[in-house]
C-alpha cells in the first residue's frame, strides 16, 4: 500500500472512531495545497474524490493535469475579486465566502450549463482579527444574499478553528459555527454542510457535529511551505 493509501485509511479509522456510533456521512476533503498531481493521483487511486486547494495560480494547472471529470475540487482560501472568475470556472465549491461582492462575481463568472457553483460562508469562529469569515451576525444578511444569485448554491457553513491543543477551547469554537448552522436550517435554509475539522483537531469538529473535513497533513505529510 502507497503511504498516502495508508495515511487516507488512517484519517478514515479517526473519523469513525470519533463519530462514536453515529451514522451521519462525514465528507473527507484531501487538502492538496502544495502537493504534486502525482500525490495528488496517488489519493484518488486510493478512493479520495475531494480535494481541497488554496492557491488559484497553482490549482489551476494541477486541476487540468487531473481532469475534473472524477475529482470534485474545493476552493478553500481567501479570494480577491480579479480571481473570482477563475474559480468559478475550475471548481466546483467554494468554501471561503466572506462578501457579497465575491459571490455576485462569482454567480455572474459561473458557465452556463454548469451546475452552480456549491457554496460554504465563512465564519470567524476564533475571533482572530488576522482570520477571514464573517462575524456571526453577517451569516444571515450574506446567505440571503447569496440565495438570490443563479449562478450559487448556499450548502453551509465552514471555520477554522484556533491552533490549540485545549480540546475545550476547539469545542467551544466549533460549537458555535454548529449553532449558527442550526439557525440557518431552523429559518428554513435547506443545508447539509457543516465543513470543519482539519488534521489537528477534527476529533473535536466531529463531537460538534461536523458533516465535512478538511485534511491536508495527516493524508500527504507535512507541507515544506507554511500554507
Ligand atoms: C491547509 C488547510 C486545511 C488542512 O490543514 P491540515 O492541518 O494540513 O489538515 C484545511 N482547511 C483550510 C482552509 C486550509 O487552508
Amino acid at each position: 500500500m502507497s503511504p498516502i493509501a495508508a495515511n487516507l485509511q488512517g484519517v478514515r479509522r479517526r473519523i469513525s472512531e470519533a463519530l462514536q456510533g453515529d451514522s451521519r456521512e462525514v465528507r473527507l476533503v484531501a487538502v492538496s495545497k502544495t502537493r504534486s498531481p502525482d500525490m495528488i493521483s496517488e489519493a484518488l487511486a486510493a478512493g479520495c474524490r475531494d480535494f481541497g486547494e488554496n492557491y488559484v495560480q497553482e490549482a489551476i494547472p494541477k486541476i487540468a493535469a487531473i481532469g475534473q471529470a472524477g475529482a470534485c475540487w474545493h476552493f478553500i482560501g481567501p479570494l480577491q475579486s480579479n480571481k473570482a472568475r477563475d474559480v468559478a470556472q475550475a471548481f466546483d465549491w467554494y468554501q471561503g465566502l466572506d462578501r457579497v461582492k465575491i459571490a455576485e462575481a462569482l454567480s455572474k463568472a459561473r458557465p452556463a450549463g454548469r451546475e452552480p457553483l456549491q457554496v460554504c460562508i465563512q465564519v470567524n469562529i476564533s475571533g482572530e482579527a488576522t482570520k477571514s469569515g464573517v462575524e456571526a451576525n453577517e451569516v444571515v444578511p450574506l446567505a440571503e444574499a447569496v440565495a438570490a444569485l443563479p449562478g450559487l448554491k448556499l450548502r453551509g457553513l465552514m471555520g477554522i478553528a484556533a491552533p490549540s491543543e485545549d480540546t475545550a477551547r476547539q469545542r467551544r469554537e466549533f460549537a458555535t459555527l454548529r449553532v449558527l448552522y442550526e439557525g440557518l436550517r431552523d429559518a428554513g435554509y435547506s443545508l447539509d454542510t457543516l465543513s470543519m475539522g482539519m488534521t489537528d483537531d477534527l476529533e473535536a469538529a466531529i463531537a460538534e457535529g461536523s458533516t465535512m473535513v478538511r485534511i491536508g497533513t495527516a493524508i500527504f505529510g507535512s507541507r515544506e511551505r507554511a500554507a
